[in-house]
């Protein structure tokens, strides 16, 4: 860091050196862990000075950070192109619960894309509901319907490309500008990508979500979110944060600092071996389909090549004529892939998934596709060797058979 050309250099550049400022790491290479609640004043005179500074960067109290949390949160605005600044959260999910109250006031409506993570769902449905904020689910597909649903009281949009669990890809730009056009906020979760694999901001986002707690971490030993904000919503989204109480603990953030820097050759190596057992998975005939947009000929193919720059391997794909219990053979046979929640991580997971149970406005299973294969199982593509998990996988299907 320091040099100030970030923006020239390649992602995987940008990784190594954001965030290292030496006035917070000293001669330290990663930043330390600094733990404090309380930063001591020279006298009264200074106390009552730094009552009035509120800037990021700036000691005060420890509800506002110190120089680990700094570090991380400037890391992630130097990755992000037209960025002005970055929130932490400590969960992924409080990230975009927390964006949402930073753009929406009682009596406004949200527009959520129908593919989004669940349980961002909810806190919609159930949680901002009560305070007056009011939520539709839409298909992001539909680009031409798009601006009809756009009512007096909407006040933002929320998408998720590719979708969680379903893997559509939408055209990002052009639901942003549609928004843009008639004063939405523009809110986006890019956990899959990250901001290595998608420029949100620089693609009409006004604020990009990402669950730290998967490729940031990168370990499955931390939970943290973010917000990364362009100029127009970043004092809103700070102030919103800091007034609502939202801080990481600086030992979340110095793993996660630690996981940003090998970032790269984890997605690399994850995609990598994803798509090969993707293409493999496709040749099977116990597959009807594989849900994966970095995989040629799959949906969502073209706008992934179109706007991303990368992915990650999470991905997920339709069982052929399999009913559930043949589903959880298949998956309960599997000794490389864990059955588990979440995904970033180095080792494998697996997990049957049912999109259908969270739909409001898109089918499930996707067009094309005979409704008795809705039978979905989702794959994250570890750091294993990719021979090994389709050694793997060829015990799930031959569980599949025996009935
Ligand atoms: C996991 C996830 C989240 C929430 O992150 P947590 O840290 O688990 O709360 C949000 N969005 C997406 C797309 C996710 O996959």
């Amino acid at each position: 860091m320091g040099k100030g050309k970030h923006r020239e250099l390649s992602s995987a550049t940008r990784l190594v050196g954001a965030g290292r400022k030496p006035e917070w790491t000293g001669a330290a290479v990663n930043p330390p862990v600094w733990r404090a609640s309380t930063y001591l004043y020279e006298d009264s005179a200074a106390q009552e000075a730094g009552r009035h500074v509120n800037a990021d960067g700036v000691f005060h109290y420890g509800a506002r950070g110190g120089p680990t949390q700094w570090a991380l949160a400037e890391a992630l605005t130097a990755l992000e192109p037209g960025a002005a600044g970055t929130m932490l959260y400590p969960t992924g999910l409080a990230a975009p619960v927390v964006a949402l109250l930073s753009v929406l006031k009682a009596g406004d409506e949200v527009l959520i894309a129908d593919n989004s993570y669940d349980p961002t769902r909810s806190a919609a449905l159930h949680a901002l509901k009560d305070y007056g904020i009011a939520a539709r689910f839409f298909d992001p597909l539909d680009l031409a319907g798009f601006p009809a649903l756009i009512a007096e009281r909407t006040r933002a949009v929320l998408l998720e490309s590719p979708g969680s669990l379903s893997m559509e890809v939408c055209d990002v730009p052009a639901l942003a500008a549609a928004a843009k056009a008639r004063g939405l906020a523009v809110l986006l979760d890019n956990t899959w990508a990250g901001p290595t694999g998608f420029q949100a901001l620089a693609h009409g986002v006004d604020l990009s979500i990402l669950a730290l707690t998967k490729h940031v971490g990168g370990h499955s030993d931390l939970m943290l979110g973010s917000v990364t904000a362009n100029a127009e919503y970043y004092p809103r989204l700070r102030k919103r944060s800091l007034l609502l109480g939202q801080q990481a603990s600086p030992d979340d953030c110095a793993l996660a600092l630690r996981g940003l820097r090998t970032m790269d050759v984890r997605l690399e190596r994850s995609s990598q071996s994803a798509l090969k057992i993707a293409e493999w998975l496709r040749e099977r005939t116990e597959v009807a389909q594989v849900l994966f947009p970095m995989l040629p000929g799959a949906p969502g193919h073209e706008l992934w090549q179109r706007d991303y720059t990368g992915g990650c391997g999470l991905f997920t794909f339709l069982l052929k004529g399999a009913d559930r219990a043949a589903r959880d053979r298949f998956v309960d046979a599997l000794e490389l892939f864990g059955i588990g929640y979440s995904w970033g991580g180095f080792e494998s997971l697996v997990l049957g998934v049912h999109p259908e149970r969270d739909r409001a406005a898109m089918p499930w299973p996707p067009a094309g596709c005979d409704p008795a294969e809705r039978c979905a199982v989702r794959l994250w593509v570890g750091l294993e060797d990719s021979d090994d998990l389709i050694a793997d996988l060829e015990r799930g299907f031959a569980a599949l058979k025996l009935t």
